[in-house]
């Protein structure tokens, strides 16, 4: 049965679900427990090339339904719960650059999910590359690799503070579009908020364990 809810009752965005009194006064929840518990966090850092990835969730099903709502049914409300966890003062002194979708995405959505889900922490968020057409990624073999590199560019004319580069994508699924922006650029670190869980085994032994990381 649904509850009747009052304009000021606090609920999760996922689910309408009230939540926790004592996290919302704190200002912490957006999600109840019920729907957190279902998000799979990672908080796993990798060194890749001599450069630090940084995993927040393991994507599964739940948060792929939560991503496709969020990014295709375009229900923007949910912008805030994806970096609930992330500590938006370890940004503060990096220059954070998102991949971007391609512009017909763009134009189709009339938002840019990455940017928002920053921006709703307070994160400045900077867009140096675009994509010339339309890309579904998947587990791509070689070749398709290398149309991701022809697809990614780098804006010629994009000034960016003078800040290390921190890279940052919603979803890492094979890493091919991040390597691509990384050919481009010269970025100290990488952060994903999921990455899939085949990309997560194969760079299983790259795991470090560091004490900076930017999660709570
Ligand atoms: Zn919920």
């Amino acid at each position: 049965m649904s509850q009747a809810i009052t304009p000021d009752e606090s609920i999760c965005l996922v689910c309408n679900a009230p939540l926790d009194e004592v996290a919302w006064i704190l200002g912490e929840a957006k999600l109840c427990q019920n729907c957190r518990k279902q998000l799979q966090v990672h908080k796993q850092a990798y060194r890749i090339e001599g450069r630090i990835w940084y995993v927040l969730y393991e994507y599964n099903d739940f948060l792929e339904r939560l991503w496709f709502r969020y990014k295709e049914q375009r229900d923007i409300v949910l912008a805030p719960i994806f970096l609930e966890e992330v500590r938006a003062s370890f940004f503060s002194k990096y220059c954070v650059c998102g991949l971007c979708s391609s512009e017909k995405k763009r134009l189709d959505r009339g938002f840019e999910p990455l940017k928002e889900i920053f921006m709703a922490q307070g994160i400045e968020f900077y867009s140096p590359f675009y994509k010339n057409r339309d890309w579904k990624q998947n587990h791509q073999h070689k070749q398709e690799r290398k149309k991701i590199a022809q697809i990614l560019k780098k804006k010629s004319l994009y000034p960016l503070p003078n800040k290390a580069i921190c890279l940052v994508d919603d979803v890492c699924t094979s890493g091919a579009s991040l390597e691509a922006a990384l050919s481009q650029m010269d970025c100290a670190m990488v952060f994903v908020v999921s990455a899939h869980p085949v990309w997560i085994q194969e760079h299983a032994a790259m795991r470090v364990s560091l004490r900076k990381v930017p999660w709570k």
